[in-house]
């Protein structure tokens, strides 16, 4: 486990981590074109995107609840290393209770699986409603780009291994934490809100990936966004939300807590 764990209310968190994602700069868009891209990738300074792939344990009373889950062992050595962050951390995969799911990409939901098993024998998964209900219709899957297909066989995986074990919804998810909707990454694309005892922790997915960039400049996206226009927009009034609310924060790709404060135009993620 990473970082020191917080407590948020009923629940201590940790982050867990998988891996290292890497990946070169032609995945990074910007809202207003090409050369705006290069001039932020130039004045960002790195040779190519590298970023930390995280999931979270929150452990409360009602047992072990994961945010995430990894990408399991079908993305290479760099990562899948959630389920030995876990043996180390003492929790089996028998205790986990349920898991929350941001959105159904490999590395946030692949974990769910071991071969062709659930890797979670007892949890409830707990999905986007807009999420599930948009990759579990094949019938989306041809007005679909290629690569932003990948949700739909998570779709179905889900339903064949966590049948009568899934619940998709808005809104509250559970005691405590409430979905946040932050669509464009994916079509429900969300966070979850961790509230208790005056503070507040906002775990977002993938709606920053690069602290160092995308705070400062929002309108830098990936490739990989469903819809960049609306993504951009999700991610511009959830970091003018979490600064205004003083909210700890951290996401699939962010190393450590972090809090969002102004920094000239933009944004800056400091350490917490
Ligand atoms: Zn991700």
């Amino acid at each position: 486990m990473d970082a020191k764990p917080r407590r948020i209310g009923a629940y201590e968190v940790s982050i867990l981590h998988d891996g290292v994602f890497e990946a070169p700069l032609d995945v990074l868009i910007h809202a207003s074109g090409e050369a705006a891209r290069d001039e932020a990738i130039a004045r960002w300074g790195k040779p190519k995107v590298s970023i930390v792939v995280n999931c979270f344990v929150l452990k409360g009373a009602d047992g072990i609840t994961l945010v995430d889950a990894g990408t399991g062992p079908s993305w290479g050595a760099a990562m899948g290393h959630v389920p030995a962050a876990m043996a180390a951390a003492g929790i089996a995969p028998e205790d986990v209770a349920r898991v929350l799911i941001t959105h159904l990409h490999g590395d946030h939901a692949l974990g769910l699986f071991d071969g062709d098993c659930a890797r979670f024998p007892h949890a409830e998964i707990i999905v986007p409603e807009a999420d599930f209900g948009f990759f579990g219709d094949e019938a989306n899957r041809a007005a679909t780009p290629e690569r932003k297909q990948g949700g739909f066989a998570i779709a179905a995986s889900l339903k064949k291994h966590y049948a009568g074990r899934i619940r998709s919804l808005s809104g509250e998810a559970h005691p405590g934490i409430t979905l946040v909707p932050l669509p464009g990454h994916t079509f429900g694309h969300s966070g979850y809100l961790i509230q208790g005892d005056g503070e507040s922790l906002l775990l977002w997915g993938d709606a920053v990936h690069l602290s160092d960039l995308q705070a400062s400049v929002p309108e830098i996206g990936f490739v990989y966004d469903f819809d960049a226009a609306t993504a951009l927009a999700s991610r511009r009034a959830m970091l003018e939300r979490a600064e205004r609310e003083g909210w700890l924060v951290c996401g699939g790709h962010i190393e450590g807590f972090r809090r969002v404060l102004r920094k000239g135009a933009g944004y800056e993620l400091a350490p917490a």
